[in-house]
């Protein structure tokens, strides 16, 4: 890799190679950031031969380069989602499980997606959360380069330290582009995670989750 290049890796890109997101892209240059990976983009067009001339690629580019910062948002600083919780007055202490969460997320190892469903599932303690921000979660996650294995782990990490709950556990089935356009191309193959915390240790509350998983809605 040339000079030129590495500096243009230095931070806040380096960073961003972990996925982790707790080093954050700043945000603020948005416009400076299309314009510095539209060059990349433009650079990898060049050695393909293809011209941007050509008024199907003129643009793309750019296109490219916006459709990553969107794609990545969740790297930016600040995109972590506020969750509110609100104390458990009714003392529920049974599953609460958001099933088929949908999310599309980039594979870390060859950039083309990998997309499916989450099911989440929580057994509180003394707080609850709104059911809207589990798929906020997800998201935000979700948003980065990712690997299926971290993206079920800090959905669930994420939980079990901001929510404090007896268990939770995390499923994620999905489809990788990767193996299914280039490489073994076995298409259609779902790739299926888990992560779990707490009482879900025990395999009767994991079992519970599982059969609730398996009965599919009526309507
Ligand atoms: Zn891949």
């Amino acid at each position: 890799m040339d000079d030129a290049l590495t500096a243009q890796l230095d931070p806040p890109y380096a960073a961003s190679v972990n996925g982790d997101g707790d080093n954050s892209i700043p945000g603020g240059d948005d416009e400076g950031m299309v314009r510095r990976m539209a060059a990349h983009m433009a650079g990898i067009m060049a050695e393909l031969n293809l011209s941007l001339d050509d008024p199907n690629f003129a643009e793309t580019p750019a296109r490219v380069a916006r459709m990553y910062l969107e794609m990545f948002h969740g790297l930016r600083e600040g995109a972590e989602p506020k969750v509110t919780t609100f104390p458990n007055d009714g003392g529920y202490h049974h599953m609460v499980i958001e099933k088929e969460v949908p999310f599309y997320s980039m594979c870390a190892h060859h950039f083309v997606p990998f997309y499916g469903h989450a099911h989440i599932a929580y057994i509180p303690g003394d707080t609850i959360v709104g059911l809207s921000k589990l798929p906020r979660i997800l998201e935000f996650y979700a948003k980065r380069p990712q690997l299926q294995e971290r993206l079920t782990e800090q959905v669930a990490e994420f939980l079990w330290s901001k929510l404090e709950p007896q268990g939770v556990m995390v499923v994620i089935e999905a489809r990788h582009l990767c193996v299914e356009m280039r490489g073994v191309k076995k298409s259609g193959a779902l790739t299926t995670t888990s992560a779990l915390r707490g009482c879900f240790a025990d395999r009767k509350v994991r079992e519970e989750f599982l059969a609730l998983l398996a009965r599919r809605a009526a309507w």
